[in-house]
């Protein structure tokens, strides 16, 4: 009985390894670029904004307070960003503010607000979004509702395209998405949104917002959105709120300011 030659053998295991890994890498390849998937382009970033921070907390409710909510909730969209091979930064990653202690700009607050712009010019994202949980007086006011830049078509697109995942997930009275001339999306120089997830001082938002399954949701339905958007998905209409009057209240006064959304310290 002939025996073959140990290297015959070892040759043929070889190209069959070889062949295993070549059919594995052209699958993850194909994986990667399956329809629906977003083909990201070189230099596509996002950068996602926990609002607040440090010893400005922003909204809160008993113990809840609103930069630890956003800071949660930035963090899962950021993971989904990545996950989608999207590149996704965070302007915090911990409990604090970004006030850069320049004693030339007044108010800790508007310094706060500057660094952030300055680090969006510095990151120079497709897409900014900044994440924030609103408050109302009473159970009046509830849902999601989305910022955008007034005189950004782009940005508008994002809003629309974000708030029809989340109004799913946090549906209420105002669910909309509105221009505003809040400090950061007049100082961006990039489409970004503002994203108030849902009102801390209405039970059933709060129970979305504080609970881990809800934040999931939340930030599932805000990174389809962005993911939507960079698709080039279009803007899903009609999706402006005809006007913000039924929703007025002290609510207003303080949506209306334009250097801090409803809860700015
Ligand atoms: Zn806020």
């Amino acid at each position: 009985m002939s025996r073959r030659p140990i290297w015959v053998i070892s040759g043929w295991t070889l190209l069959a390894l070889l062949g295993l890994l070549l059919a594995a890498g052209v699958a993850l390849i194909y994986a990667g670029t399956l329809p629906g998937r977003p083909a990201p382009r070189p230099g596509d970033r996002v950068l996602v904004d926990p609002g607040h921070g440090g010893i400005d907390s922003g909204c809160h409710w008993d113990q809840l307070f609103e930069k630890d909510l956003t800071l949660r909730m930035a963090v899962l969209v950021k993971n989904r960003l990545e996950e989608a091979g999207v590149p996704a930064f965070l302007t915090r990653s911990s409990d604090r503010d970004l006030d850069p202690l320049e004693p030339s700009i007044r108010g800790r607050h508007q310094r706060d607000l500057q660094a952030r712009a300055e680090l969006a010019r510095q990151v120079r994202p497709v897409a900014m979004v900044s994440l924030h949980v609103n408050a109302g007086t009473g159970e009046r006011l509830s849902g999601a509702m989305v910022f955008y830049q007034a005189q950004s078509p782009e940005s508008r697109r994002l809003a629309a395209l974000i708030l029809e995942e989340l109004r799913n997930v946090v549906p209420g009275n105002q669910n909309g998405i509105l221009s505003a001339d809040f400090y950061l999306l007049r100082s961006v120089p990039h489409p970004t949104v503002l994203v108030e997830a849902g009102f801390l001082t209405t039970a059933r938002d709060r129970a979305t917002l504080t609970s881990p399954d809800g934040q999931e949701r939340i930030a599932e339905a805000v990174a389809t959105g962005i993911l939507a958007y960079l698709r080039g998905q279009a803007a899903p209409i009609p999706s402006d709120r005809p006007s913000l009057a039924p929703a007025l209240g002290g609510f207003g006064r303080d949506r209306l300011e334009p250097d801090t959304d409803g809860c700015g310290s």
